[in-house]
């Protein structure tokens, strides 16, 4: 490293690339983030179509950064991932989702999305225990959202977390359907509760005849498998009537709400119970 003009140090070579830099610059911001409590979680609601309320809500990670604003999940849970750190920030998520939803009225779930390298790690069962012990939150409550890279190379150990989970009472739902390479064989290696159609079929179901079939192929895929359909990124009330016209048991999207701040939950189901 060497003085810059302004007297100060510079760690970096001068000949690396720049977004090598700003990676490095992030990763070392995120390293600090958890300490320094910059993280929080949002909450977008889980509609249920049939009874017409919301059944819960799904938690979203959001790191607001001093400098930076908010960072969107799509570029740090990746590096989180990448550095070894998503264990430690999974763990703060089940804590936290699991506290804040153990003051919802009790017939409200949460969905808490769990990373592939989370499932990676053998003590998952235990954090997951210890965050529903501390919060006393009934376990049926909670739902874990994983994609099928959790299955990927279908490792029994995997499998035997997933059904343990189960056996306990929590929910397992399979997130981003669709999007996959071989989603269908993913449907037979564990009974999931729920299958979430992926918003890309969703956002297209009303113009292009292929998205359309595809969603009611899955969802009468899940009604004869016995699991629930959840349509994801409903924005438009024509989306949401293609949905309800298909079978979708649920949906979700901004037609409903963003997600929002805990702060934020009650006024969010008031303005949904009251349409
Ligand atoms: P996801 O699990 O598929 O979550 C749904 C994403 O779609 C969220 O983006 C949500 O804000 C967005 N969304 C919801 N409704 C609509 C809509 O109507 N239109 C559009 N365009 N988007 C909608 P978000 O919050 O940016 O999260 C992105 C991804 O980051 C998530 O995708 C999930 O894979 C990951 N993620 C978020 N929180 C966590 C977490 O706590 N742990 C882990 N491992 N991953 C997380
Ligand atoms: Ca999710
Ligand atoms: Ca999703
Ligand atoms: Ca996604």
């Amino acid at each position: 490293s060497k003085m810059d003009g302004r007297g100060k140090w510079r760690f970096f070579e001068p000949a690396m690339d720049a977004n090598v830099q700003s990676r490095r610059a992030l990763e070392v911001d995120l390293r600090e983030a958890l300490e320094k409590d910059e993280f929080a979680l949002f909450y977008q609601p889980i509609y249920d179509l049939r009874k017409d309320r919301i059944s819960g809500f799904e938690a979203l990670l959001r790191w607001q950064h001093p400098k930076r604003g908010m960072v969107p999940p799509d570029q740090f849970i990746p590096l989180a991932e990448e550095i070894g750190l998503i264990t430690a920030l999974g763990e703060w998520v089940l804590n936290r989702a699991c506290e804040q939803a153990s003051s919802w009225p009790n017939e409200l779930k949460v969905a808490v999305n769990v990373s592939p390298t989370q499932f990676r790690d053998a003590s998952l069962a235990n954090v997951i225990a210890n965050a529903l012990d501390r919060s006393a939150l009934a376990p049926h409550r909670l739902e874990l959202e994983i994609t099928e890279s959790v299955l990927l190379g279908n490792s029994t150990e995997t499998i035997a977390t997933l059904h343990e989970l189960k056996a306990r009472g929590l929910r397992i739902a399979l997130d981003d359907f669709g999007t996959g390479y071989s989603s269908l064989s993913y449907l037979r290696s564990f009974p999931f509760d729920k299958i979430k159609i992926d918003q890309s079929f969703v956002r297209d179901a009303t113009a292009t005849k292929g998205s359309k079939l595809i969603v009611r192929a899955i969802t009468s895929l899940g009604r004869s498998l016995g699991m629930t359909t959840t349509a994801e990124g409903v924005e438009t009330v024509e989306q949401l009537n293609q949905m309800k016209a298909e079978g979708c048991n649920e949906a979700q999207g901004f037609l409903f709400s963003r997600p929002v701040p805990a702060t934020e939950l009650a006024i969010t189901i008031l303005s949904l119970r009251n349409g």
